[in-house]
């Protein structure tokens, strides 16, 4: 059955990272006959430049048609004084909304040889292979309601964290689904103890657990969730919890990695449909110049592939073969002297992107 891409390159480093990321999954798609037709389109400000929209109405009924989007990163200073609602983020916050994509994963992996790059003592963080499910479309950063107002004659500022459980209900069986793909751990995070919301929730996730007997089910408050991951970040495989919670533990998980370039992410709608980029931006600093690591984009395609696609085994030889160039010590200069025993190579954008064809 043939199945449909639609590639977004975006603006800045988007385009010579995804340029790469395309090189290797049309590879896969050779090799395992997958059957992937893919079309490109403007996105962000490159879309903005050529029809005075971030998101055209063909861009989103393409997006709508296609079984995953693959992205770049948008954005960049250029565009710092268009129109507030021509923005190149925009057009991402509407991609998100339109398409319904509430289900964020956040891996924070690291690859033994890059154990040095993290702020954290390397036999705390090598191998490091644990996956942050954000719900992204609820909460806190949604609720009603929500505002700045005068009560009793002092000015007060008001936020709602209100979830319902449809809303729980499909977070958690996305946490349970990506946990059989994984060691089949899900750790629900709340703060149980002091909000009702988070009652509801872990009533709600034990609930879905009767449906997933294989996963093993385990739930922490939010506070010690955040000193785990600093104090012993490898005991998580899957981690699933709220808007607020999944924002901050998801950016703390990824700088245990200390290398941005290398880190891929996901957004999920309720039939695994999904939208996969790198979590790093346009990095307008060294667009051009050769420097941008593309492999946090090439490790999106082989989350597409596991996530959305459900082809296990190309994803699988995508992730070795990333895994193998590390070892062989290619580097972007943004990974690169990072391990004082380790031979490296410096490469520029292209030739990692050859680095991982010919090790494919
Ligand atoms: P950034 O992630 O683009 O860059 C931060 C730093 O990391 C820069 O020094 C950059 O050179 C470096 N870096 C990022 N990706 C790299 C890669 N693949 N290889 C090597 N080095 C890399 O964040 P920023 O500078 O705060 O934002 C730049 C632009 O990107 C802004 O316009 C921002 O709005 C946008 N942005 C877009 C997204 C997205 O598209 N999802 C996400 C974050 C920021």
């Amino acid at each position: 059955m043939s199945k449909t891409i639609v590639v977004l390159p975006g603006d800045g480093i988007g385009t010579e990272i995804v340029e790469q990321a395309v090189r290797v999954l049309e590879q896969v798609n050779d090799t395992h006959k997958l059957g992937i037709q893919s079309q490109t389109y403007a996105f962000g400000g490159a879309s903005y430049d050529e029809s005075g929209e971030p998101l055209t109405d063909d861009t989103l009924a393409a997006c709508r048609a296609a079984d995953a989007i693959l992205l770049g990163a948008i954005g960049g200073p250029q565009y710092d004084k268009a129109p507030r609602d021509k923005r190149p983020e925009r057009g991402l916050l509407r991609l998100r909304s339109e398409l319904d994509l509430f289900s964020n994963l956040r891996p924070a992996m690291l690859f033994p040889e890059l154990a040095a790059a993290s702020s954290l003592k390397p036999e705390l963080v090598a191998g490091l292979d644990m996956m942050i499910l954000r719900e992204l479309t609820g909460g806190i950063y949604f609720g009603e309601p929500r505002g700045i107002e005068t009560r009793d004659g002092r000015r007060v500022g008001v936020n709602t964290m209100v979830y319902g459980e449809d809303e729980i209900r499909r977070i958690a069986v996305s946490g349970f689904e990506i946990a059989m793909q994984r060691n089949k751990r899900l750790c629900s995070v709340d703060k149980a103890n002091v909000l009702e919301v988070s009652e509801l929730w872990r009533e709600v996730v034990i609930d879905v657990a009767k449906d997933y007997p294989d996963v093993e089910l385990s739930h922490m408050y939010v506070d010690n969730a955040a000193m785990q991951l600093v104090r012993a970040p490898k005991q998580f495989d899957v981690i699933v919890t709220s808007n607020l919670f999944g924002d901050i533990l998801s950016d703390a998980a990824a700088m245990l990695t200390g290398s941005i370039g290398m880190l891929p992410s996901a957004s999920l709608d309720a039939n695994g449909k999904g939208m996969y980029e790198p979590v790093h931006g346009s990095a307008p600093d060294i667009a051009g110049t050769g420097k941008a690591n593309p492999l946090a984009t090439i490790l999106s395609v082989s989350m597409m592939l596991r996530y959305t696609l459900n082809e296990p085994a190309a994803a699988d030889q995508i992730d070795k073969a990333v895994a193998s160039v590390i070892k062989q010590g290619i580097r972007c200069a943004d990974i690169a002297g990072t391990d004082s025993s380790a031979n490296e190579t410096l490469v520029n954008t292209v030739q990692m992107g050859d680095a991982v064809l010919a090790a494919l």
